[in-house]
């Protein structure tokens, strides 16, 4: 059945977008944590739409299972195919092109191959921004980040992918393509199909291309750490950071020391700029894209520092912080912002991480921290809790690593402390993804956890796009 499919390619299109050396295919296969792999039939590299709605309409006749793929950075084993060997991996890397930017209207329209970081400096010569921005930002692309709808370090203030996004352009299943890449600001006609599209993860349609907003480059930034005790000081603190600035607060992370040992211990070169710690820091950023706020004042500190500094001697008095540092200038900024990026591959480094990412409401997330902490203590006292993240979003990557002395046991409490992460998670009404995606690592979690008449339409949408179930088959939907 597949050798047809690729023979028909090969008729129809080109054997050059058909790739089938192991050694090239095996990065494909395997996903960032190493945790899920694959096999595949072939990785087809088409370069225009076109091409993926005759790859479509190929395997709508010949009955092929298609996996679309961006840049692999995904963490829920959503680009990778089960290991039959049935399946064709769609990659899009080679769709890379701009399609248009437009400065006036703040827009741009880019193919999903195009990866996040060329499309900030692209952007960014005209004194623009496209907000979304994640550790991944080198290697992965418009269209994962669509397919997931991707969060990151500044949802806080402009949100997730899916406030970022104007328009789509779709191959569906069978090969035909929805075009809504007009750069409209509004459009109320109908369905927002857009937003079905966003978060899917594959299982829809292959999203080809988007139109996205740009917001102004920030001109100014203040960054800083503060070392808190407690959890629950983060959200006091918050507020108030964002009561000083005026809402101006980018991003606001939570590293607890548990973690911050691990990410110096892993890479023993990166600065530590807070010395010493304890409990928690907290990585906060505050920008402003007034040119004014460039204007010295007499003490030759921009005004944003300034907001900055009154902040933290307000929280420092309010005895909600302990010690403090802003950075001085943008390699300080960079310095600060290693240590928050190293952070996944720092725990992978160390051991065998549990990894989580939860969400509950914002005023919860110390409550659940406390609980779930206590609960994974139950099981496994020595093990080390790393709940970081984007606090400003109640967003945790709620991750255990094993006992730094080792534990012969850790296989054994992993699944144990999955579920009694999970179960305090319920009793936060919190969710099992705030922003990987579910891909195939939750979608059992998804059916016993999701409210059943949400999840049965999820399967009647799933039915009706895709009849044959091609698309990213397994993956959200069981
Ligand atoms: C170090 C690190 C840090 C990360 N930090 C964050 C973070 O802060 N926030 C966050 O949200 N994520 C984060 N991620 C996860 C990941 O980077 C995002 O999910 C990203 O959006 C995936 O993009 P990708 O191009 O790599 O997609 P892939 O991994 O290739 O694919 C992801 C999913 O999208 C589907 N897909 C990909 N392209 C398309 C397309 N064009 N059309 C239809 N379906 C498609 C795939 O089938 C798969 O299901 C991080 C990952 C790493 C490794």
């Amino acid at each position: 059945m597949a050798n047809n499919f690729l023979k028909k390619i090969e008729a129809q299109i080109n054997n050059s977008i058909i790739l089938k050396d192991e050694t090239i295919m095996a990065p494909y296969l395997i996903d960032w944590r190493g945790n899920f792999r694959g096999n595949a039939k072939a990785i087809l590299m088409p370069t225009d739409t076109q091409m993926v709605s005759t790859i479509m309409q190929i395997a709508d006749t010949e009955n092929q299972t298609i996996v679309p793929q961006g840049g692999n950075t995904g963490l829920v084993g959503g680009g990778i195919p089960d290991q039959t060997g049935e399946s064709v991996i769609l990659s899009l890397k080679k769709m890379n092109s701009i399609i248009e930017f437009s400065p006036e209207n703040r827009t741009i329209i880019a193919q999903s191959g195009c990866i996040l970081q060329q499309i900030h400096e692209l952007v960014e010569k005209q004194n623009l921004c496209l907000p979304l921005t994640l550790a991944a930002k080198g290697s992965c692309t418009i269209g994962g980040n669509l397919a997931t709808n991707a969060g990151g370090l500044n949802v806080l203030r402009y949100g997730s992918m899916r406030e970022q996004c104007l328009g789509l352009e779709v191959v569906l299943a069978d090969g035909a393509i929805i075009n809504q890449l007009e750069p409209l600001r509004k459009d109320n006609t109908g369905y927002d199909l857009k937003n079905l599209f966003i978060g899917s993860e594959g299982t829809l349609g292959i999203i080809t291309a988007s139109c996205l907003k740009l917001v102004s480059k920030p001109k100014v930034k203040s960054t800083s750490i503060a070392v808190i005790e407690k959890f629950e000081h983060s959200l006091k603190l918050l507020e108030m950071l964002q009561n000083y600035s005026g809402d101006q607060v980018d991003s606001f992370e939570i590293m607890p020391k548990t973690l911050l040992d691990i990410v110096y211990k892993q890479f023993p070169d990166i600065s530590q700029p807070i010395k010493p710690y304890s409990g928690f820091i907290l990585l906060m950023e505050i920008s402003s894209s007034k040119s004014d706020n460039l204007e010295d004042n007499t003490l030759g500190k921009s005004f944003l520092q300034n907001i900055m500094e009154c902040f933290l001697e307000q929280a420092y008095s309010d005895n909600l912080i302990s010690n403090a540092v802003v950075a001085q200038n943008e390699s300080q900024r960079q310095a600060f912002w290693t240590i928050r990026e190293n952070a996944p591959q720092a725990t992978k480094q160390e051991s065998w991480p549990i990894n989580t990412d939860i969400s509950v409401r914002r005023d919860k997330l110390a409550e659940f921290y406390n609980f779930a902490s206590i609960e994974v203590a139950k099981i496994c006292n020595k093990s080390r809790i790393c709940g970081y993240g984007h606090v400003g979003d109640g967003n945790l990557h709620f991750n255990v690593v094993e006992a730094e002395e080792g534990d012969p046991n850790w296989s054994d409490k992993r699944a144990q402390i999955l579920q009694v992460i999970y179960d305090s998670l319920e009793k936060f009404s919190g969710s099992i993804s705030a922003e990987h995606g579910i891909g195939q690592l939750k979608t059992n979690q998804l059916i016993n956890t999701k409210d059943p008449n949400h999840y049965h339409i999820m399967t009647k949408i799933k039915n009706s796009l895709d009849p044959k179930n091609l698309l990213n088959p397994g993956r959200i939907i069981n």
